[in-house]
């Protein structure tokens, strides 16, 4: 028995990371532990992030929520990747789907360099067809993962769009069901211990201390633990980002609901559209340095599908992250770690990336100073990376009609992502740098490609292939994939079917 072992943990905030936390922890630690979660109704919470990527069906099956009650309750819609509209250049338009290219066997690199071949003989059809998932999304068709790895529906994932706010209330009638204790009242004071500064306890408006022995911090961009109390310090990313804000506004539903998120490049950011069973989530993510807060809003009104269902709403931020994300007993988790902005939705991912880690390196309350520097240094690596990816969209951009587009296009970018740039652009090559890396090769082949980045020449090995039997090969390929989306439901129908074998088993 570990005389040393964390008996209490005190979660700060109720948004999604916060209420994320305390379900993940709560189900890793049992009963030997107390899991408590303070968050205050009178600030509330952002209510923005509702697009997700596959690993959130991990998070969903870790911590045990059924999968058709979650959907009901959170009006969720199925989401098998994001079409790019106007990035590369005005007019342009790719998917980046989920699922893999080509077949599980001949894996991203040789399928990239075969694709390469045919291309460049004017014998390929477009990347989308070679994804079984990319041709479900432009059909507006849905299906599922086979667990047979020799199928090609194995290599088709699925992530969801839901509505933020019905999320989090969502997650925390579970978390209480599953005995994690919630208070409510606002956070006016953070008490540190005299000896080393670790956080012994907040104090609330009412007067109320509430202890612990480890500290969670999900207070959202504010980072009331991590940053107002231990000033843990701050990177900023914004050279490499320069969006800063966001306004939001939901509009009424329209028939079809696409399977896929929809991002349209604009004169200074970009705008979202997340279609949902009862209604569809817009944004404009913009640079303020380029377009003011009204300016912004009126465009983004000027571009929904439908009426607005309330008036527009701003959200301010900027991208970068915390020096530490973990310091003393206090890990960080969500906004108050750090932001990344929303255009591959990696936010919720990295909530779920992070609770995995802290669970591996779950402490004692000699909080090794090994373990907490290990956490930090692979948090840090897998976030860059992220970033990266997103720069890249930016980066490999040709577009030329704005200030803010001429900025992105040729802003030096960090070297990592440089290198990678300077592979694929040389010879197709594609690779991961970091273990935890959530973008595959097969993403970073659809970005590049997709935003026009063609390379100069490919690896000399594949030239030996028959380039007829390849052609054929891959038109099979295209076929196969076709069939097999021609047996798939559509999206509305899925989601109807849903509904009603959930109003039957009520
Ligand atoms: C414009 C925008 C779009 C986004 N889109 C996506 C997306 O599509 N996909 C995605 O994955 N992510 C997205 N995100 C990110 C996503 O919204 C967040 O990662 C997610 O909602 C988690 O937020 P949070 O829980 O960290 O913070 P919040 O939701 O802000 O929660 C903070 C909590 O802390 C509490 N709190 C704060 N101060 C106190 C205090 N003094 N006392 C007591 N309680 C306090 C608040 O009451 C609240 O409960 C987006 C973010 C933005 C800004």
């Amino acid at each position: 028995m570990n005389d040393k072992a964390i008996k209490s943990v005190l979660i700060v905030g109720g948004g999604t990371a916060g209420w994320m936390a305390a379900a993940a922890i709560r189900r890793a630690v049992g009963g030997r532990c107390s899991v408590t979660l303070v968050e205050s109704d009178e600030i509330g919470i952002v209510g923005v992030g509702e697009a997700t990527v596959p690993t959130i069906r991990d998070f969903n099956v870790m911590v045990g929520l059924d999968e058709a009650e979650f959907m009901r309750e959170t009006k969720a819609s199925l989401k098998l990747g994001i079409e790019f509209v106007d990035w590369g250049r005005i007019g342009g338009r790719y998917l980046h789907p989920f699922g893999w290219y080509g077949t599980s066997a001949q894996g991203v690199s040789v399928f990239a360099q075969e694709y390469l071949r045919l291309a460049e003989l004017g014998r390929a059809g477009p990347l989308d067809d070679y994804s079984v998932c990319a041709q479900a999304a432009r059909r507006g068709r849905v299906g599922r993962p086979s667990s047979d790895p020799r199928s090609p529906m194995a290599g088709f994932f699925y992530a969801y769009h839901f509505d933020a706010g019905l999320y989090a209330l969502y997650l925390r009638r579970f978390c209480e069901r599953i005995g994690v204790k919630r208070e409510e009242g606002r956070i006016v004071d953070v008490l540190q211990r005299g000896e080393d500064g670790f956080v012994a306890g907040v104090k609330l408006a009412d007067g109320r201390v509430l202890e612990a022995e480890l500290f969670v911090d999900c207070s959202g961009f504010r980072g009331l633990l991590i940053e107002q109390a231990l000033q843990a310090g701050w990177e900023d990313w914004s050279r490499w980002l320069p969006v800063d804000r966001a306004v939001a506004v939901p509009c009424a539903k329209v028939e079809g609901i696409t399977p896929y998120t929809r991002s349209t490049a604009d004169a200074a950011g970009w705008r979202w559209r997340i279609p949902l069973q009862h209604r569809t989530g817009n944004g404009y993510v913009f640079c303020s340095a380029h377009l003011s807060e009204d300016a912004a809003a009126a465009r983004l009104l000027e571009t929904l599908d439908a009426e607005a269902l309330a008036d527009p709403r701003v959200i301010r931020f900027q991208a970068g992250r915390r020096r530490k994300y973990w310091d003393k007993n206090v890990v960080t988790l969500g906004l108050s770690s750090g932001f990344v902005e929303p255009l591959e939705s990696t936010s919720i991912h990295m909530v779920h990336a992070g609770i995995n880690k802290l669970l591996q390196h779950w402490p004692d309350r000699d909080f090794s100073p090994v373990n907490v520097a290990t956490y930090n240094e692979r948090v840090i690596r897998e976030y860059e990376a992220v970033r990266d990816f997103v720069i890249l969209h930016y980066h490999a951009s040709t577009r030329d009609d704005s200030e803010f587009w001429r900025y992105v296009r040729d802003m030096p970018v960090p070297d990592a992502l440089a290198a990678r740039v300077a592979a694929f652009r040389d010879r197709g090559l594609l690779y991961s740098v970091v273990a935890d890396e959530y973008f595959a090769p097969t993403s970073w082949l659809s970005v590049m490609w997709g935003q026009g980045i063609r390379p100069e020449r490919r690896n000399p090995l594949y030239d030996r292939q028959d380039a007829t039997r390849l052609a054929t090969a891959f038109e099979a390929l295209r076929e196969q994939f076709a069939r097999l989306v021609d047996g798939l439901p559509e999206h509305e129908a899925f989601l109807d079917k849903h509904r009603m074998a959930q109003a039957l088993a009520a």
